[in-house]
């Protein structure tokens, strides 16, 4: 999934979570389980760059408009630090992913439109948790 889907997933879970160790544990998890889920992923680095800073900016406007607390930002971190590893890679730093969601058999692939439209589905739908959990 895409980095803004991944932080608006556990920017919603934080609301619930009181816990630090238990929300980088549940954060983390969540990316596995939202890479599992048939989308498309951002296919060239500027897109990329639009998506982290599209995630960035959703994140900070939700925390002048919200003031979530600290464990907001702790939650997202965990919820997107698994993507170094893909960027990592990419710049020939890892000869391979590690992380179980990255693994070709388990990184849930849909091409095209409707890869896309999983990305922003499940962005709309973490966004309206996050409204109703805050
Ligand atoms: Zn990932």
């Amino acid at each position: 999934m895409w980095f803004s889907t991944h932080a608006l997933c556990v920017m919603a879970l934080s609301t619930t979570l009181s816990n630090p160790l238990w929300l980088a544990v549940t954060a983390t998890a969540s990316h596995f389980v939202l890479d599992l889920v048939p989308h498309e992923d951002v296919p060239t680095p500027l897109l990329a760059g639009v998506d982290v800073s599209a995630g960035i900016l959703i994140g900070i406007t939700l925390w002048f408009a919200y003031s979530p607390g600290l464990l907001f930002l702790w939650g997202a971190l965990w919820a997107v630090l698994p993507d170094a590893e893909v960027l990592l890679q990419e710049r020939g730093y890892l000869s391979r992913r590690f992380f179980p969601s990255h693994l070709p058999r388990l990184h849930g692939v849909l091409r095209g439109k409707w890869g896309v439209a999983a990305n922003c589905i499940s962005a709309v739908l973490f966004f309206l948790l996050f409204l109703i959990l805050h």
